[in-house]
C-alpha cells in the first residue's frame, strides 16, 4: 500500500542470535520505516506486512504479494524502535495487506497505543467488507477498534491519482475510525476536505 518508499528489512528483521518473542503472534514483514512522512499524519514508523492477496494491478509493491516471503518480524524489537524514538508520532501498519495478520497486528497494536501513539491502517478490502470478515475473524474487528484511521479499498490504476492524502487511487478513503464509530456511518478524514486548497 506504499506507493514511493522503499523497504529496510535489515533495520528491523530479526536480529542475529535473537528470536522473536514467544507471547506476540508471528508477524511476517516485508521490511519497515522508520521515518515516514508519507504514510499518516507526522513522524512515523511505517510497518510493511508480507503477503497480499488483491493483487492490484500497478501495485507499487509486488514484492510484499508472497505470503511465503518476507522474514519473521522480532515483535519486541520493533516495539522497542518505536518506543525510544520520541519524535514519532504515530505507527501505520501497510503492505502488503495488514488484516491477512490481523491477531499479530492487534499484539502490536495494543502495545502502541498503549505508549499513546496514533494508529493508522491500509487495507485493500473495503471498511464494509472488512466489517464483514470480522464476523468470522474477531481480530480483524479489534484492529479497526484500535486503529485511528484506515486507508480502505484496493489501488485502481484508472483512478490514480498523485495529489490525494495517503492514498494513491481516488476510490481509496482515509476513515476517521474514532469519528465513524461514534457516528455509526462512515466518516471521513478531515484533511480530505482540504484537498481542494493545496
Ligand atoms: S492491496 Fe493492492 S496496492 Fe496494496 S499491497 Fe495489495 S496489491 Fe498492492
Amino acid at each position: 500500500m506504499d506507493y514511493n518508499q522503499e523497504y529496510s528489512p535489515a533495520e528491523s528483521g530479526h536480529a542475529e542470535g535473537a528470536s522473536p518473542q514467544a507471547e506476540f503472534p508471528p508477524l511476517q514483514l516485508a521490511g519497515t520505516v522508520e521515518d515516514s512522512i508519507v504514510d499518516g499524519p507526522g513522524i512515523r514508523y511505517t510497518i510493511f506486512v508480507q503477503g497480499c492477496p488483491h493483487r492490484c494491478p500497478g501495485c507499487h509493491n509486488p514484492q510484499t504479494h508472497e505470503f511465503s516471503g518476507g522474514y519473521t518480524a522480532d515483535t519486541e524489537q520493533l516495539l522497542e524502535a518505536i518506543r525510544s524514538n520520541p519524535l514519532l508520532g504515530g505507527v501505520t501498519f501497510s503492505g502488503g495487506e495488514p488484516f491477512c495478520q490481523p491477531e499479530a497486528l492487534c499484539a502490536l497494536g495494543r502495545e502502541i497505543k498503549a505508549m499513546g501513539k496514533h494508529l493508522m491502517v491500509y487495507s485493500g478490502y473495503t471498511y464494509e467488507r472488512l466489517l464483514e470478515i470480522g464476523r468470522k475473524r474477531p481480530a480483524v474487528l479489534e484492529l479497526l477498534e484500535l486503529a485511528d484511521l484506515l486507508v480502505d479499498g484496493p489501488y485502481r490504476e484508472e483512478e490514480r491519482d498523485l495529489t490525494l492524502l495517503y492514498r494513491g487511487s481516488a476510490n481509496q478513503r482515509v476513515i476517521d475510525l474514532k469519528k465513524t464509530r461514534e457516528h455509526g456511518t462512515v466518516v471521513l478524514y478531515q484533511d480530505d476536505y482540504c484537498q481542494g486548497l493545496w
